[in-house]
């Protein structure tokens, strides 16, 4: 007796090659019936046997195609039909939305090997995809994801890709960026100084530009890139200079594994995200004999690296390459041409266009290893917009904080978190940070009816939630950064929550940064603090270390103590003019940095911490030890490492030892002040968050610290410790402290 079943599938499952797969399966057990796309996700009926349907529904389950997540599948008796086949059906707009957007893939073995087959029709065109790989989440503009709503909806497809995209045997069926050489997207060369070459194709061009040193912008999937030979000192120099970066490490691209063997020492996990789909920069340890010009990542003992994601980068890149977002220094990355040409038209050499539409601006991700497991840095190209599991509720608009910004939209126990935005402290930023929300709320057909937020007043993210004049809540900054990382692990806490990073509004009016809570996803208790100073000149002493130096009252025979404006400056931290307090962990790296002689001035967001950590021996086993004094809040005495650090640098110790017995008594004054609170409260678990640790060296020795104490440890998986992951942290609080107690 035949039964006829409607299932529904939600998740990641439009774009991804799913209703070729249901159907591949369908008709492979003998089933009949019908699949199709609608703005909820994927809707299927069949008919048959019921063994042989239940053996279809579990295949749905355990093989479903590369890119596709099924996060709920639910299933209905229908009236038996009798009818045979299996048909795919066109697409429904209408109805609620809840279909999700893939992110957009890395260029699939099959599809490369297709470019690299001379006989292949698509031989060499840098934009062949399929269903299982490619851009999506950068060319989508509405949903369906389907071609009209995506920015290929110009490209006619020809016959014989019309055929495949019909044919639901082959790879593209219903793949809606498919495309060769004679119907899709096609590059061209653009050499300001240059009259145009008719005659030379502008990949082959484009490669000589880059081996005879010159700047070259490329158009890639999220964005435009800059791009320089990594082994051309001068090339590399140009692009510093010109892009008016002056420090911060590049990121390198390189052809292959092999090339990225050769530049770094890989981890295995390192090597399967290197590889992997989403192919993030991946910052791993540098072998000393790198073959690269020194200015690509000075000094550094890790290098960013990444893999060709796209059928161009493959194309393009035969040897390393610099490959930076294509903006001048904190401006937003360029994403559209005639912009990109205006702004980009001084530092770049030659521009390597093609004319397939960017939608949404996408960065690339940025990720570490901690424990053999992804520590993000930057969550965007690759990720967004895969959703995290996020407490039900009423859904939240959550806006992030000031800088690396990130939103965040929830509902039905969905957290859509944004592209890395950046910091929004220009009018490009704060443009992308509003069509960014437009565009999510549009996708995911998200009516956000709370708006979470940080309570600092002048953050544009604030000013812009408090104008929707919807019910909203102010969410501290740390305490968001614990709930972050309670959320990424899909932990309710309470929790001792350990909060390190720069400054963030604290309840009291000052800057806090460096804290102990006892947190869970509703609300927190302020345990433990590092012991306030002044930090002089308030933003001044942010870009400038050494003024935490002074402000900590280091001595005044040290060569830090040596510039003219020291004693004006010693002057406003003692009478506390124009000199803010705070209790930031980021702030007391800065003046050992610049105690060290490390970095007195810096040119990037936390750049002394970073060069500390890259400075610090991990030999070394020794470690300063800071007092902790009071109760409900303790006090943490910061000056006490400092301190140690001065007596063992005038003592003619190696600043590599210094500055690990720095990172070391950190570590151990975190182990001590858990150690109090789980004494009064009899919580074992931490919660390490704030963009601190992003430091592994801390991290790693925190981590075993607390480990060996008998702690459990919980770190960041899915977004980063840093700001860019703080929305999440009010999304989950906004979301939590809607329900019942
Ligand atoms: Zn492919
Ligand atoms: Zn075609
Ligand atoms: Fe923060």
């Amino acid at each position: 007796m035949d039964v006829r079943m409607g299932v529904r599938v939600e998740g990641v499952v439009q774009g991804v090659g799913f209703r070729p797969f249901v159907h591949g399966l369908a008709t492979g057990l003998g089933l009949s019936g019908l699949v199709g796309n609608d703005a909820a996700g994927v809707f299927i009926e069949v008919e048959g046997a019921p063994d042989e349907i239940g053996r279809f529904l579990d295949g749905l389950r355990t093989r479903p195609p590369r890119l596709a997540v099924v996060d709920r599948l639910t299933t209905r008796r229908l009236d038996v039909r009798g009818r045979a086949g299996f048909t795919i059906v066109g697409s429904d707009a209408s109805g609620e939305r809840r279909a999700l957007v893939p992110w957009d893939s890395a260029t699939c073995d099959d599809c490369l090997r297709e470019m690299r087959d001379p006989a292949d029709r698509r031989y060499g065109y840098p934009f062949v995809n399929c269903t299982n790989c490619g851009p999506r989440f950068t060319i989508v503009k509405d949903v369906p994801y389907d071609r009209p709503n995506t920015t290929m909806a110009g490209f006619a497809m020809c016959g014989a890709c019309a055929a495949e995209y019909a044919d639901p045997a082959d790879r593209r069926f219903h793949a809606q960026p498919v495309c060769c050489p004679a119907c899709g997207p096609s590059l061209t060369l653009h050499v300001p100084a240059a009259e145009p070459d008719a005659a030379c194709d502008p990949l082959t061009a484009a490669r000589g530009l880059l081996a005879a040193g010159a700047v070259l912008a490329v158009k890639g999937l999220g964005g435009y890139h800059l791009a320089v030979r990594a082994a051309s000192g001068s090339a590399v120099a140009a692009l510093r200079a010109r892009k008016h970066r002056e420090d911060k490490p590049f990121a390198v691209m390189v052809p292959d594994l092999a090339a990225a063997r050769s530049l770094c020492a890989l981890s295995g996990a390192e090597e399967a995200l290197l590889t992997g789909p989403r192919r993030p920069i991946v910052l791993a340890r540098r072998r000393p004999d790198a073959a690269l010009a020194d200015a690509v990542a000075a000094g550094g003992r890790h290098l960013g690296l990444m893999l060709p994601y796209t059928p161009l980068h493959h194309l393009l890149v035969t040897e390393p390459v610099v490959l930076t977002s294509g903006n001048v220094s904190d401006e937003p990355i360029a994403h559209r041409d005639a912009e990109a040409l205006e702004r980009l038209g001084g530092i770049a050499d030659g521009f390597l266009l093609h004319d397939r539409p960017i939608h949404t601006r996408t960065d690339d991700s940025v990720v570490r290893v901690f424990q053999g497991r992804t520590l993000p840095v930057r969550r965007s190209r690759g990720y967004t917009p895969e959703p995290l599991p996020i407490p039900e509720g009423r859904p939240v608009l959550a806006c992030g904080a000031e800088l690396k910004n990130t939103f965040c939209l929830t509902r039905d126990g969905r957290a859509f978190l944004s592209h890395h935005i950046g910091d929004l402290e220009n009018y490009e930023t704060l443009r992308a940070f509003e069509e960014g929300i437009a565009h999510f709320r549009r996708l995911f057909d998200i009516v956000p009816e709370i708006i979470a937020h940080d309570p600092h007043p002048e953050y544009l993210s604030t000013k812009y939630a408090l104008d929707l004049e919807l019910p909203s809540i102010a969410v501290q900054h740390h305490h968001a950064h614990i709930a972050s990382c309670l959320a990424d692990n899909g932990a309710p806490g309470p929790v001792i929550g350990v909060a390190f990073d720069g400054t963030g509004y604290g309840t009291d009016g000052t800057l806090w940064g460096g804290e102990f809570l006892v947190a869970d996803l509703r609300g927190f208790e302020r345990a433990g603090h590092l012991a306030p100073v002044p930090m002089p000149g308030g933003a001044a002493a942010i870009r400038e270390p050494w003024r935490m130096a002074a402000a900590y009252g280091v001595p005044e025979d040290l060569p830090v103590a040596g510039r003219p404006s020291w004693p004006t400056v010693v002057e406003m931290a003692r009478r506390r003019v124009n000199a803010p307090l705070t209790s930031s962990m980021g702030r007391l790296f800065d003046a050992v940095a610049a105690v060290l002689g490390v970095r007195d001035r810096v040119n990037y967001e936390g750049q002394a911490a970073i060069e500390l950590e890259q400075r610090a021996d991990p030999s070394e086993g020794a470690a300063y030890s800071a007092a902790i004094t009071g109760s409900a809040p303790f006090t943490v005495a910061g000056s006490d490492l400092l301190n140690a650090a001065v007596t063992d640098l005038r003592a003619k110790v190696p600043v590599s030892a210094i500055a690990a017995r720095f990172h070391n008594g950190i570590a151990a004054l975190v182990v001590d002040a858990a150690s109090r609170i789980r004494e009064r409260t009899g919580l074992a678990t931490v919660a390490l968050s704030g963009g601190v640790f992003q430091n592994m060296l801390l991290l790693e020795r925190t981590a075993s610290g607390l480990t060996a104490a008998g702690f459990d440890v919980l770190t960041h998986h899915r977004v980063p410790p840093n700001d860019g992951g703080i929305s999440l942290g009010q999304a989950a609080v906004a979301t939590t402290r809607q329900r019942p107690q």
